[in-house]
């Protein structure tokens, strides 16, 4: 039985990718991507020509065997995701579940490496001994509750939010929050326009703001301090 590699990749900057990912993405028989065209971005950077199939959160129960397959005919296989560690509020869950079921024996084995939450959280300056992450707010429904547990939170508090969403989840945020609370808002981590905001979650919102029209782009962790 073959090896089934979670690795991750970068958050934005290509070099963050380890010396040991690139070794086995170098290695593997087939590369699992969440989209083939993103992941071809990383590995045509480091000039790695390798088979790539997509596999994501809608994958069938057939494209889950034919992966199967594979490891049973000793082909080792690696799992990346667009960005960051596989799921991770990203792709993979499933099949991890599934070829455990099916295949205890199998070796899965985690490559470390960025996760836009973990980076966030290292540079917050918040107590980071104990802390919940709770994904991406949800879209329509439930969201008066999930900002409520949040304000009720007696941990840090870590969660995604994409740009579509970003000012009006800060404005809810505001309305459930009690009490005055320390929060930090990272925007595109290692790219070019990274930037963290620091304030009470009203100079949080002036700053965002602020931003103009055309730099209102990005992808944000929000951190809420205890
Ligand atoms: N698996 C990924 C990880 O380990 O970080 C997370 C994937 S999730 C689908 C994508 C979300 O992660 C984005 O909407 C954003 O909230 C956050 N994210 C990813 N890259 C980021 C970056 N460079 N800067 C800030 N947030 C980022």
């Amino acid at each position: 039985m073959a090896t089934l590699y979670i690795i991750a990749t970068p958050i934005g900057n290509l070099e963050d990718l380890s010396f040991r990912a690139l070794r086995i993405l170098k290695e593997v028989d087939l590369i699992l991507c969440e989209d083939t065209r993103v992941t071809k971005k990383l590995l045509s950077h480091y000039k790695i020509s390798k088979p790539t199939i997509s596999y994501h959160q809608h994958s069938k129960l057939t494209k889950i065997e034919r992966i199967l397959e594979q490891l049973k005919k000793d082909k080792n296989l690696a799992l990346v995701s667009d960005a960051g560690t596989p799921c991770i509020s990203d792709p993979g869950a499933k099949l991890i579940d599934y070829l455990v079921k099916e295949q205890p024996d199998l070796k899965i084995i985690p490559i470390p490496g960025p996760s836009a939450l973990i980076s966030a959280l290292s540079i917050s300056g918040f107590s980071a001994d104990k802390f919940i992450f709770l994904g991406f707010p949800p879209a329509k429904k439930k969201r008066k509750k999930f900002f409520q547990e949040v304000s009720n939170m007696e941990k840090t508090v870590i969660f995604y939010e994409s740009i579509h969403r970003i000012k009006k989840t800060l404005e809810e945020l505001k309305n459930a929050l009690e009490n005055e609370r320390r929060i930090v808002v990272c925007r595109e981590l290692t790219k070019k326009f990274e930037t963290v905001y620091r304030g009470d979650i009203e100079e949080i919102i002036e700053q965002i703001n602020l931003l103009p029209k055309e730099e209102f782009k990005g992808e944000f962790v929000v951190i809420v301090e205890k």
